[in-house]
């Protein structure tokens, strides 16, 4: 199962991304984690992303599709993956249907983490302060957040016009809370979902 997770910067995907791998034991695709790894080599893509992902900015279309091209094709990703912070523009999304298309698969999901702007900018200036990363200072947080409503936001529009399913959950509540919603989504759709609650649709 091919499933995106959706929301704007600091909704939790990263945590919740985790969990749906764990549950529907298919790997977890960050493409902003790729980003970081291909930064701490001082690889060629990681010095032309540093100063983009810094300022808040996305990385080229380009660059991000032949990354996702290259993980979707390793054998991991062969029974689906749970894409996390791809694809963030509508040309993202239509490359990443073509090429799905290509393979005979599709996206079976877009799960929307809604969490309110006030909500999000408290805990990405928390996340700063605990873990120093370069792109989440008050500016690049107000950069990303233009970026997210200019760029990204449409992308679900692109999948609700072609018919994909788009399932929204409240990430404002705690942790586990947001995790349980996913997991009664999940099993109510997707046969196979280690949920241990079988048979309980949302
Ligand atoms: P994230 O960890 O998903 O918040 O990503 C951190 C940063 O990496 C973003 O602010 C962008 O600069 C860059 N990035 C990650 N994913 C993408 C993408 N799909 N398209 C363009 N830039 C991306």
């Amino acid at each position: 199962m091919i499933l995106v997770l959706f929301g704007p910067p600091g909704s939790g995907k990263g945590t919740q991304a985790v969990r749906i791998a764990e549950m529907t034991a298919t790997p977890h695709v960050s493409t902003g984690a790729i980003l970081r790894d291909e930064v701490g080599r001082g690889s060629d893509l990681g010095r032309e992303a540093k100063p983009i992902m810094e300022s808040g900015a996305l990385v080229p279309d380009d660059l991000m599709v032949r990354i996702i091209e290259k993980r979707l094709a390793e054998p991991d990703a062969e029974r689906g993956v749970v894409l996390d912070g791809f694809p963030r523009t509508v040309p993202q999304a239509e490359a990443l249907d073509s090429m799905l298309q290509r393979n005979a698969r599709e996206v079976a999901m877009v799960l929307y983490l809604d969490v309110p702007v006030e909500v999000v900018r408290e805990r990405i200036l928390r996340r700063a302060a605990m873990e120093g990363r370069g792109d989440d200072t008050a500016d690049a947080f107000t950069e990303r957040m233009r970026v997210y409503e200019r760029e990204t936001a449409p992308v679900v529009d692109h999948y609700r016009a072609i018919g994909v399913a788009i399932q929204r959950v409240d990430g404002s509540p705690p942790i586990d809370e947001v995790t349980a919603h996913i997991q009664e989504i999940l099993a109510g759709s997707v046969a196979g979902v280690r949920t241990g609650r079988a048979g309980q649709g949302s």
